[in-house]
């Protein structure tokens, strides 16, 4: 069995730092707005769910990107 909460670590688009995100893979294919906990800015994170239920793919980018 999966985990259902997975921590993961993307990139800043804008400051370059690590933010550690808790995905929920439970709720399946999910876009969503993290704030920043270094420059406070809001990312688009984008999460992609197999049909198995595991974290496929995520992807943090600019709200124009
Ligand atoms: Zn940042």
């Amino acid at each position: 069995m999966s985990a259902l909460i997975e921590d993961i670590e993307v990139t800043c688009p804008y400051c370059g730092e690590r933010l550690e995100l808790d995905v929920d893979c439970t709720v399946g294919n999910q876009i969503y707005y993290e704030d920043c906990q270094v420059c406070c800015v809001p990312v688009v994170v984008e999460v992609t769910v197999d049909d198995a239920g595991d974290l496929a793919g995520i992807r943090a980018h600019r709200d124009d990107d």
